[in-house]
């Protein structure tokens, strides 16, 4: 078995089976990182030494005989917004650039407890406001099917890594797409999961009413596996749901019978690659073939999605990023004249051009007179973003349809452009906005060979629907078994 190659349930089963320690699994992602990462870039820190010590205890483990947790040895790749206790999280900005924090986050002691082994952290854009990971401080992630191309944002470091078979699953957050997205534009799957399903206890806040976690997989099944540790209740995060976890792996192959799929008649409109459009349209004809019923439905308040997401998130985030004044965490301006103008000359330096953008943005739609508005209107068409949900759920069990207008941009070609960038999570940001679990399954190549994924939305709390359902045209497919041809070549020292 090539080890950087293989699904979370091959390495596993291998694992399991004595046929592969977990050192030797551990060892084989650290050396792809260090030969595959100098073209990729989608780490920021890898903290070799750690892994493998961390390998070592779970091989130990096995060899004295104890039980082990569900992610049994499993290295993993963590988008760098996460806490992690005693290594860097700088949210890819010159912010945090030396900011180690004190705790963990919930999902990353769920890990932990579950035997995952942390391979590092990955890049992303800057508080994971971007689509592209070019608004990262530090570096430039590149997408592994095409080194010209952007892996998508904001968790392109934790989709590359897995694209490029850095790590066999990966976790990200989706704020209006930025797990989705980049999993399109990489070729793998990319769940977001319903809001309140995973706790948000050490994400470094963007969007509140709308951040979630969520698994990178190069199958549904390690998505699956990876979301049953993500998921579940933890008092720390007043929005997390306390509600049972299903054992996501156990139904995964049982197909849904009679699934109903709607397809929206918004989402087939000018700006839709073509190439994309028939991918979407030939995962259909396969979903048809297997006994699904394709249904029209509407969601006719979608056109104002992107205008929407774009008042409430910034909004949300100019409050969110006012903990950055040079006091609490991280950087502060060497040179200033007063107080306040430690704050402005800090804040000035330490944030990217995007990151300044959506403060005044968010700053502009909340402050006294504008806030009825922009804010307060914004907040009403969610409310109509969300019923139209309702009603096209009454009818159909999921909706199928593109994730991105187009596959993987070039690196540069939107970066000058902020409203063309926003359009490109036209097809994700509703979910956000409706708090409903979504799915990117990797369904075909471009012409130039850059992936094109499909997305799945279901209800809240039906991520075991969605999980089965994209299952089912995984089983028909073996787009996900495709592998860049960066991965394919032994690079030297492999
Ligand atoms: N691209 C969107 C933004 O820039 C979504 C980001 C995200 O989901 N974190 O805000």
């Amino acid at each position: 078995m090539e080890i950087t190659q293989a699904t979370a349930a091959e390495l596993l089963r291998a694992m399991e089976q004595n046929e592969l320690s977990c050192v030797e699994v551990t060892q084989a992602f650290l050396d792809a990182i260090q030969t595959r990462d100098v073209a990729v870039q989608a780490f920021l820190h890898v903290d070799p030494e750690r892994a493998l010590q961390q390998a070592e205890a779970v091989d130990q483990k096995r060899r004295n005989g104890q039980s082990l947790g569900r992610l049994g040895g499993l290295p993993v790749a963590v988008k760098d917004v996460l806490c992690t206790q005693g290594q860097p999280t700088t949210c890819a900005s010159r912010m945090l650039q030396n900011f180690v924090p004190p705790y963990d986050a919930h999902v990353i002691e769920r890990l932990k407890a579950e035997d995952a082994v942390l391979l590092g952290k990955t890049n992303m854009d800057e508080f994971a406001m971007g689509s592209s990971t070019e608004n990262s401080a530090f570096q430039k992630t590149r997408n592994p099917w095409n080194l010209e191309h952007a892996p998508g944002g904001s968790s392109g470091g934790s989709a590359a890594a897995v694209a490029a078979g850095m790590a066999p699953i990966a976790v990200g957050s989706d704020t209006g797409g930025s797990i989705r997205q980049p999993a399109s534009f990489c070729g793998v799957v990319g769940m977001k999961p319903t809001y309140g399903r995973v706790s948000r206890y050490g994400l470094v806040a963007y969007a509140s009413s709308l951040d979630q976690i969520g698994p990178f997989a190069n199958d549904v099944h390690g998505a699956a596996l990876l979301m049953e540790v993500l998921a579940g209740y933890d008092s720390r995060d007043s929005t997390c749901a306390d509600r049972p976890v299903p054992r996501y792996t156990e139904r995964l192959d049982q197909p849904l019978d009679g699934l109903r799929i709607g397809i929206v008649e918004e989402h087939f409109t000018e700006g839709l690659d073509a190439e994309v459009e028939s991918a979407v349209q030939d995962a259909l004809k396969i979903y048809e073939s297997l006994g699904a019923r394709i249904e029209k439905v509407r969601l006719p308040h979608s056109r104002y999605a992107v205008a929407t997401y774009y008042l409430i998130a910034p909004s949300e985030a100019s409050s969110n990023l006012a903990r950055y004044d040079g006091v609490h965490y991280g950087f502060r301006a060497q040179q200033f004249s007063n107080m306040v103008d430690m704050y402005s000359t800090t804040r000035g330096e330490g944030f990217g051009a995007e990151v300044k953008r959506r403060i005044m943005l968010g700053t502009y739609a909340l402050s006294a007179g504008y806030y009825d508005a922009y804010y307060l209107k914004a907040l009403k068409v969610l409310r109509l973003i969300r019923r139209d949900f309702d009603e096209a759920f009454a009818k159909v069990d999921v909706i199928a349809g593109p994730v991105s207008p187009t596959p993987a941009f070039r690196i540069g070609e939107l970066v000058d452009d902020p409203l063309a960038m926003y359009l490109s999570d036209i097809y994700t940001i509703s979910a956000n906005l409706a708090g409903i679990p979504g799915i990117s399954i990797p369904a075909g190549l471009s012409r130039e060979g850059l992936p094109i994924g499909l997305q799945l939305m279901a209800p809240p709390f039906e991520e075991e629907r969605l999980l089965r359902a994209a299952r089912m045209f995984e089983r028909e497919t073996d787009w996900h078994r495709r592998r860049p041809k960066l991965m394919l070549t032994p690079q030297a020292g492999e």
